[in-house]
């Protein structure tokens, strides 16, 4: 039984982080009509620019994030790496959506695999590594090539280094940041999926369709709904979602990422435990966007419907696209079926993510080359 009231309109949500994950919830919430505080160490940032309120300050001063989370109704974050510590000062001043359980788990690779394998999950084959010593003993258990990852504050293929030799060891443990790591076996996929899900604090579930994902540099690049693979796959990855979500009684949206390997099955890549990158198409081709559903869900309210419109395609744009001057904007704009997406950062380094595209077509295949077309017009 649900007894926990609903978060009406018109109440304060606090968001934890400030970038474009925040960006696009509050831009969701404010169209529900509700307001929208954001902390974070930065100022002018992309939730910042949207939001009611825009509170600066390092995540390290409790004070101030007790502060912030005595003025909202609920607390949830759009960055997980969040350190435990403020997690568990804004749960002494308001609920926090998912938990900092949650949050915990998810931000470190270890625990988090860990947390997967002990509990029945298929994962990739992993060892903690604790110092370059323990490097070749875990090498020669997993096998060789392998992946070394930081165990913690890793995204986006950051503090990773790929193994192929014993003459790598000593570059993979400074890449990976001369800290604990994870020795994980490279696997060999067809492609890698993801499946972002919501639940709501009664326990209703609601998910997106598997969407395919293609990096370039270890960042997403390319994102395709629905994922091209077999039905029985589709539904064995949304079961497997399911299940996580209901093992760690998330409230909120998560993102389950996973390799398809030749064979159809499956293997957990890792978890987000909130709106992902790849379910940024939700926002032009669903009934409900997952950032609505985070809102919903974090609010208490029931989830929104799903249903999709048409096939879609995401392509990230980063700052590598404003290599040679301005893109053309207006190039892109004159395109019917491809909306533009920009998260307000006003330095386009190569590599950050500034925007992305999100094209709808009759089929994937149109959408994929809609898309790309679309980004390519951009810088011709
Ligand atoms: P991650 O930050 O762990 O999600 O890794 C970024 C990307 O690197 C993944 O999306 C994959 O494309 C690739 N990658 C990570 N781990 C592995 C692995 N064990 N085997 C093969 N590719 C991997």
């Amino acid at each position: 039984m649900n007894c926990v009231r609903p978060i009406l309109p018109g109440s304060a949500i606090g968001v934890l982080g400030s970038g474009q994950l925040g960006r696009m919830f509050a831009i969701a919430a404010r169209r529900m009509g509700y307001r929208v505080h954001t902390l974070s160490p930065d100022e002018d940032t992309p939730t910042g620019q949207v939001a009611d309120v825009e509170v600066n300050a390092p995540y390290e001063d409790l004070d101030a994030v007790c502060k912030f989370a005595s003025g909202v109704s609920v607390v949830t974050f759009e960055f997980e790496n969040v350190p435990a510590e403020t997690a568990a000062a804004a749960e002494r001043c308001a609920p926090v959506r998912p938990s900092g359980h949650v949050l915990h788990i998810a931000q470190h690779r270890l625990r988090e695999k860990t947390f997967l394998s002990e509990s029945g999950f298929p994962v990739t084959r992993f060892k903690r590594v604790g110092c370059p010593q323990e490097l070749p003993e875990a090498a020669a258990e997993i096998g060789l090539p392998a992946i070394l990852k930081s165990a913690d504050f890793g995204y986006d293929g950051k503090g990773q280094f790929r193994i192929h030799n014993a003459e790598d060891f000593e570059a993979a443990w400074q890449a990976a940041g001369g800290r604990e790591a994870v020795l994980e076996a490279m696997v060999d996929f067809d492609r890698e999926i993801s499946v972002v899900a919501a639940r709501t604090i009664g326990g209703e579930f609601g998910h997106y369709a598997p969407i395919e994902n293609q990096h370039a540099n270890g960042i997403l690049d390319l994102s395709i709904s629905p994922a091209r693979i077999p039905e029985r796959v589709a539904k064995e990855a949304v079961e497997i979602t399911r299940a996580v979500l209901e093992k760690l009684s998330v409230v909120g949206v998560l993102c389950v990422e996973f390799f398809v390997r030749k064979d159809g099955s499956l293997l957990i890549n890792e978890l987000a435990p909130r709106p992902h990158n790849s379910g940024h198409l939700t926002v032009d081709s669903n009934l409900t966007s997952q950032f609505e559903q985070q809102l919903r869900a974090v609010c208490a309210l029931p989830l929104g419907g799903g249903a999709r419109f048409a096939p879609a395609a995401m392509a990230n744009l980063l700052g590598d696209v404003w290599a040679n001057g301005e893109p053309d904007w207006v190039a892109t704009a004159a395109i019917p079926n491809v909306k533009i997406h920009l998260y307000g950062k006003l330095d386009p380094r190569p590599g950050r993510k500034m925007g992305h595209l999100t094209a709808l077509s009759t089929s994937v295949d149109d959408a994929i080359t809609d898309v790309l077309c679309a980004r390519r017009s951009l810088t011709r």
